[in-house]
């Protein structure tokens, strides 16, 4: 089973252009590499969120937490991701969807948490990654064009809550298309 799994990884990875990792503004990464002057982040005990950068990663937070019923934690949207990868690994004809290998490598999914000395300081290290931040990453990855969501995903992601959301922030633009 790891024989196949290291297989399909290595054949991925060949066959993907475009894996780039770039990670939500509440990643510890991100801040640690200097991409953002400030962690971002979406507070759920009042929806508030601060975001320079990566603003649909935090929509996508608020999305999930006060639209969608926690979708990001279902056996569903599980289940949905799984199959994603499993018909791109095999049934495509070699056209990847663009998210595939972010998809396939993301943290805490088929690779460890990625694993970080929290900012703060009040914990030692802290863990970024699984389905949370992957459901708020698809989103931040499309930049808010449910279009660039793959097709079996889209139905987790209400766009008009995620416009709106959007449409608050002064560092958020919604895609017109
Ligand atoms: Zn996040």
């Amino acid at each position: 089973m790891k024989k196949l799994l290291l297989a399909t990884l290595l054949a991925l990875l060949i066959s993907t252009t475009s894996i780039a990792f770039a990670h939500g503004g509440d990643n510890p990464r991100a801040y640690a590499e200097k991409n953002i002057s400030r962690p971002e982040f979406y507070r759920s005990s009042d929806g508030y969120i601060f975001c320079e950068l990566y603003c649909w990663h935090e929509v996508g937070h608020k999305l999930n937490a006060e639209v969608m019923d926690y979708v990001a934690q279902s056996d569903d949207f599980k289940a949905a991701i799984i199959n994603f990868l499993y018909s791109e690994l095999m049934y495509n004809n070699g056209e990847r969807h663009s998210m595939t290998g972010n998809i396939f490598l993301f943290d805490g999914f088929f690779v460890d948490y990625y694993i970080f000395p929290d900012v703060t300081g009040k914990y030692a290290y802290t863990r970024w990654g699984g389905y949370n931040e992957l459901y708020a990453e698809i989103l931040y990855w499309s930049g808010g064009d449910i279009d660039e969501i793959p097709e079996s995903l889209r139905e987790f992601y209400n766009m008009d809550w995620a416009n709106w959301f959007c449409n608050q922030l002064v560092n958020c633009v919604v895609n017109e298309k």
